[in-house]
């Protein structure tokens, strides 16, 4: 189906966002600051001038928008801070913010529904949704979609309330279930840093991993080096480690511990929508759907090289965002404007090498390619903060700002991104290096987080 073109002060542009977590949050308040004429937040150094069409003042920068954001949970959730939620009542309550109190979605201009997108029509640009508050099914014509609905995760990976208050209730009910000993089955990140995490939080709990390899994160792409390196980190942290046994063996061959719970934290599938489209969404670099126009897939639901992280989710967002802006103005360029300065200036994805932070209890874990495996308080503290990354996350997509009144420039001076600061200059060094160049904040967000 031929999109529909718009002259400027026309009907606004329907942008669909299947997914309010990292990927489609960043996303979407992205290109709500590109529409809006000010530079995204994820990359302040952006210059409107450089885009042919406006540089000559044929076409103005903002660009009419309506972002419609789906996400089956009422709330943002801190997904990465779930070993900690299912451990600490009190984290459990930071870490999921409905999306009504969330100050940088309050804007005319987006609009966050609570449902599921049972179904895509990519020929029709036309979504199903489910909608959860009516339990009504209601169909949503878009321009563009993104597909942004990360992997299903079972239960205890993730708490799999939709709500905020079933979610207090069900990692109470966990936190409660965990008094004497528990055994953690899967020593991948997730296995070891829920292992970590509720010792860290229930010192007097026995907490035993349980992994069926010889080697913790036997199954990522990074050296072995690193792998060694988590299992004296974990012992340390107070966990029992069981290693190159299955837990059914292990039970039947040891009285001891007898575990009141047992937390199995294997097995994730992409949450897809699209008809046709089992399994990860395949995408071009520029996050195009393969062979769909106007559709991208973004953060885990995209078939990218490189560990799933949350830094990768957002540069994602981020890049789909610039790419649709992008496509948006050459949409409204006259006719006789020169060939080139039609075409859209995507930014397209580089692949993503394997790079890896891991929290264990007091300390954390590193490895990047330019900087080897690097462990300790202070990695803790760069990688995570003091609360497993949910400032860095909630700060730098800048989640609890309001919208500026756009083209007030003396505001948008003080929205740049400071990288003086101490904590971003160590964390550009452990991407680059000391007196290593900058790159794009973005590109180092992606890299540590
Ligand atoms: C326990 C744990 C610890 C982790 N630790 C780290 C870490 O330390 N560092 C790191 O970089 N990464 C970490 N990760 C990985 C990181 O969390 C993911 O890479 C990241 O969440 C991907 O973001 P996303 O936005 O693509 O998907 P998600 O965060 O999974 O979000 C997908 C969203 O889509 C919604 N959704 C799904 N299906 C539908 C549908 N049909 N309709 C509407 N909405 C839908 C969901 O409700 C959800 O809000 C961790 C993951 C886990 C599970």
């Amino acid at each position: 189906m031929a999109l529909r073109t718009l002259t400027t002060g026309g009907a606004p542009w329907r942008v669909l966002i299947a997914g309010g977590s990292y990927a489609g949050l960043s996303a979407a308040l992205n290109l709500l600051d590109l529409c809006e004429g000010r530079p995204p937040r994820f990359n302040p150094a952006f210059k409107f001038e450089d885009i042919p069409a406006v540089f000559t003042g044929k076409l103005t920068r903002r660009i009419p928008v309506e972002i419609t954001i789906v996400d089956e949970r009422d709330g943002y959730y801190h997904l990465i801070g779930s070993p900690l939620a299912l451990a600490s009542k009190e984290y459990a309550a930071k870490a999921w913010v409905n999306f009504k109190n969330v100050p940088a979605l309050q804007d005319p201009s987006i609009k966050v529904t609570q449902g599921s997108i049972e179904s895509v029509d990519c020929e029709a640009h036309k979504a199903t949704i489910s909608l959860h508050a009516s339990q009504r099914k209601e169909t949503l014509q878009y321009d563009y979609f993104i597909a942004a609905t990360g992997l299903r995760r079972p239960w205890p990976v993730v708490p799999q309330s939709l709500t905020r208050e079933t979610y207090l209730a069900e990692t109470a009910g966990n936190i409660e279930s965990c008094q004497d000993s528990v055994i953690v089955i899967g020593g991948g990140a997730v296995g070891v840093e829920t292992a970590a995490e509720l010792k860290l939080v229930r010192p007097a709990t026995r907490v035993t991993l349980v992994h069926s390899r010889q080697q913790l994160l036997s199954a990522e792409p990074l050296p072995g080096e690193f792998k060694d390196a988590v299992a004296p980190l974990v012992r340390e942290a107070g966990v029992e480690l069981v290693l190159g046994q299955r837990v059914a063996y292990y039970a039947e061959r040891n009285s001891c511990p007898e575990s009141n719970l047992t937390l199995h934290t294997d097995d994730n599938i992409p949450s897809v929508c699209c008809p046709g489209r089992r399994g990860y969404v395949k995408i071009e670099p520029t996050l195009h759907f393969s062979g769909a126009d106007h559709h991208f897939a973004i953060g885990d639901v995209a078939r990218w090289s490189g560990i799933k992280r949350c830094g990768g989710a957002m540069h994602m967002g981020h890049h789909a965002a610039h790419n649709i802006y992008q496509e948006l103005v050459s949409q409204r360029i006259v006719p006789d404007e020169a060939e080139a300065h039609r075409k859209p200036d995507y930014l397209e994805l580089n692949e993503f090498p394997p790079v890896i932070g891991l929290a264990v209890g007091r300390k954390a874990i590193s490895y990047v390619a330019e900087q080897g495996v690097k462990q300790g308080e202070e990695v803790l503290q760069m990688m995570f903060g003091d609360d497993l990354g949910w400032s860095i996350c909630w700060n730098y997509m800048k989640l609890g700002d309001k919208n500026l009144v756009p083209g007030d420039e003396q505001d948008l001076g003080l929205r740049e991104l400071e990288l003086g600061g101490t904590v971003e200059k160590e964390r550009l060094e452990m991407i680059n290096g000391k007196g290593g160049e900058r790159v794009a904040v973005s590109e180092v967000v992606a890299a540590v987080a």
